[in-house]
């Protein structure tokens, strides 16, 4: 009998377990058992050949129409062709060899149906259509029914196909799971018999039945149903001790002050916060008046106004004796928040200085540039807590970096930051933690927030602030040039009206190592992504008389904070720029975006990158620029983009087009992946309803103490670093 954590080569022998390590790098009964079908075949249905593209590797159930051999011209070879046919299209099969020496026309006769498995390569013969063929295939003969077989039973007969590779024979895979549920020792079910009852799921070794060898679609449908909740369930229960953990640390409270700095800045805000901003500011003052750490995701679209909401918060725990750290991905983003945040201190963040006023407080920026007189002196305040507020980059994270009091840990655009960063932070504070704000303008669909996020609350800041203006967006496309001509008279107009102007390319150009995670190239042959170094040329040329600043990120810090001042201060009319400006930049007087290339962006670094402008009283354009043709996969995002500025819509069509993997890490799309059955996309009443019962599993049972078989498959995800998903997002 045999465990989940048996060698394969005890229960199927040296020789296929090795051909299963190499192959499909599976080590135990449980990796087996967890190799699921890619999908399932009616013995009755064919394959439909016509749609397999060039270079997919794939197994295909077809049959026999055509039986040829012919011996090769120049060499003492052979090759046998044999033509299969799923009733419409054809694919070929080609076995080469000596005569007589390998005999697939033995098994292989026409009317034969069988599993076809290889890579499929084409050619194009000198007269006639594209020839699909699979060279040395993978096969299995799919018996012919036997007498006492109905013959609808056997074409109901539901095969499955599981992900093919090279090296491994066709039928491996099956007959090994078939030896080892036969030997398959399961110990009792980790899940709680009431849990199972409750929400209809069957048993554990039925579900690996009913998925290996599924004798009805309803069957394999239960079994489908049990292994997901697994996934699910799983996750959301490290989740849930991750929050109880931290739930449980010590945490100096800082309670709002009647009178202080927060007071003094509330009432110099130059506008009226908007309802979300005095509801959200409200549910984090409270946090951080407990006596635990708050963990808490504030998602607020893009010009959402969430700067304010982290500078009120700091300020109520500089009010309580605390300093206050914001962390910032890029060294521009850093700069700015201190520049924003010190001016609408004004002189509230003059400490200690003439014109200081009552209740001041002094801000620090730390980042990797700064000369070693500046850094001296900001580390000094940091350490002394004579800086209540510290702005930086990752600079912050070195150790070099003390603080005298740190309270609360603020994480802009989280998305650039993992959980190991904000840990780094956290470990600054002798005994307590601090209080974690974690902020991000990427709106993030539920299902990725109560998983990748699921250790944080969160708080969300829906509607933007009064008086914001429109975004319009218009997609430039190819076959309208006159549109694109159009551009440059319309920049220039802006720039008349004092106005200014962002141009945004997916590449630095004539440098090395390119930015922006553009888009990688769909099929075929494209050119490279327009750089901005090829662009500026002829930029200035077209807008001949314009003042044109470059910012990218190869630029010394020192330079890029100087082009932004100089854009800040209008000194610039045009913006040419990288995605360094994806996040955070706030010049209000910026109103339109021109995008070039922009099919190589995903749909959310668009809708970060238009959010630069209409961020004034003034209206925004944003134009996207492509060559993608109509009706292209690139051209319905562009659509997509320009038909919203619903950041939550766009966000969900972009989860649909990536891979599960892109979403939840590198670790996720790996060998490791924990997640084979539950998506991100269709299965949000799984995870919100696994979220549900763990929660309440781990707040009764903490560490499991009643639940060993749940511990034990925790443990094991936890420990082989599966649990990387959950700190990589
Ligand atoms: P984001 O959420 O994208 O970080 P910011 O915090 O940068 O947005 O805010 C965008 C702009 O809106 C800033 O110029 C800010 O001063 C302004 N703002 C914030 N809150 C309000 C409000 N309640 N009313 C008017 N303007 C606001
Ligand atoms: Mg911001």
């Amino acid at each position: 009998m045999a465990n989940l954590d048996e060698p394969l080569r005890k229960v199927l022998g040296d020789k296929t377990a090795k051909a299963l390590e190499k192959g499909l790098d599976l080590h135990t009964v449980g990796d087996l058992l967890h190799h699921y079908p890619r999908r399932y075949a009616h013995r009755g249905e064919l394959t439909q050949l016509s749609g397999l593209e060039d270079g997919e590797h794939v197994t295909v159930m077809a049959e026999v129409v055509k039986v040829q051999g012919r011996s090769l011209t120049r060499n003492p070879g052979y090759v046998l062709e044999i033509t299969v046919t799923d009733g419409t299209g054809e694919l070929k099969l080609s076995f080469f060899g000596r005569k007589g020496s390998y005999r697939p026309e033995k098994d292989l006769s026409p009317g034969t149906r069988g599993l076809f498995a290889g890579k499929i390569s084409t050619y194009r013969p000198r007269s006639g259509n594209v020839v699909r063929q699979l060279t040395h295939p993978q096969y299995k003969v799919v018996h012919e029914r036997s007498a006492e077989q109905a013959a609808q039973e056997w074409a109901d007969e539901i095969i499955p196909i599981y992900p093919s590779t090279k090296s491994l024979p066709i039928e491996t895979i099956g007959t090994s799971i078939e030896t080892v549920l036969t030997q398959l020792d399961l110990p009792a079910d980790p899940m709680p018999e009431g849990l199972l009852s409750r929400r209809g799921l069957i048993g554990l070794r039925e579900a690996y039945e009913g998925i290996h060898r599924p004798k009805s679609w309803d069957e394999l449908g239960r079994a489908k149903k049990r292994l997901k909740w697994d996934e699910a369930f799983v996750v959301q229960m490290a989740l849930a001790q991750r929050r109880l953990a931290a739930a449980a640390l010590p945490a100096k409270p800082r309670p709002p002050a009647f009178g202080g700095i927060q007071a003094e800045f509330d009432a110099r805000l130059p506008f009226e916060l908007t309802e979300g901003q005095r509801e959200v500011g409200d549910e984090i003052a409270a946090d951080l008046a407990k006596e635990h750490p708050m963990h808490r995701l504030l998602q607020g679209d893009v010009g959402a106004g969430k700067t304010v909401v982290a500078l009120r918060a700091m300020l109520q725990v500089v009010d309580g004796g605390g300093q206050a750290a914001l962390l910032a991905p890029t060294e521009v983003l850093a700069q700015q928040h201190y520049r924003s945040i010190t001016g609408m201190l004004g002189d509230l963040a003059l400490a200690g200085q003439i014109g200081g006023a009552e209740y001041a407080t002094r801000v620090a920026l730390l980042t990797g540039s700064l000369g070693a007189k500046a850094r001296k002196e900001a580390l000094l305040d940091a350490a002394s807590g004579a800086a209540g507020i510290v702005v930086g980059t990752h600079a912050l994270l070195q150790e070099s970096v003390q603080f005298a009091d740190l309270g609360l840990v603020v994480v802009d655009e989280q998305h650039r930051f993992g959980v190991e960063q904000r840990d780094a932070l956290r470990e600054k504070v002798g005994g307590g933690r601090p209080h974690v704000l974690v902020m991000t303008a990427t709106p993030i669909p539920r299902t990725v927030a109560m998983t990748v996020f699921g250790d944080l609350e969160t708080s969300v800041l829906g509607q933007l602030p009064a008086g914001r203006s429109e975004i319009q967006t218009h997609v430039v496309p190819p076959e309208k040039p006159a549109f694109f001509a159009r551009i440059w008279e319309r920049i220039k107009e802006e720039a008349a009206k004092g106005r200014q102007v962002y141009i945004v390319c997916p590449r630095i150009g004539e440098q090395e190592g390119d930015e922006g995670d553009a888009v990688a190239a769909e099929e075929g042959e494209r050119r490279s992504p327009l750089g901005i170094m090829e662009v500026l040329p002829k930029l200035e040329e077209l807008l001949d008389g314009l003042n044109i600043g470059v910012l990218h990120g190869k630029l010394h810090p020192d330079e890029k904070d100087a082009v932004m001042r100089r854009f800040t201060a209008k000194e610039l009319d045009v913006l040419l720029a990288t995605t360094v400006i994806e996040v955070g930049v706030d010049v209000p007087n910026a109103t339109v975006m021109v995008i070039m290339d922009a099919d190589r962006f995903g749909v959310s670094q668009l809708h970060q990158l238009r959010g630069r402008v209409g961020r004034g009283s003034l209206h925004g354009l944003c134009l996207l620029v492509t060559e993608a043709e109509p009706g292209s996969k690139a051209r319905e995002r562009l659509d997509a983009v320009a038909s919203t500025t619903d950041g939550f819509k766009l966000s969900r069509l972009d989860l649909e087009q990536r891979r599960e993997g892109d979403v939840l890490g590198a670790a996720q799309a790996g060998r490791a992946s924990s997640l084979r059955l539950l998506t991100l996309q269709r299965d949000e009443d799984v995870i919100r309803d696994a979220r549900e019962e763990a929660t309440a599993l781990v707040e009764d049972d903490p560490d499991l103490a009643a639940h060993p078989g749940l511990a034990t498959v925790l443990a094991s995800l936890l420990d082989e670093d599966r649990a990387d998903f959950l700190e990589k997002a």
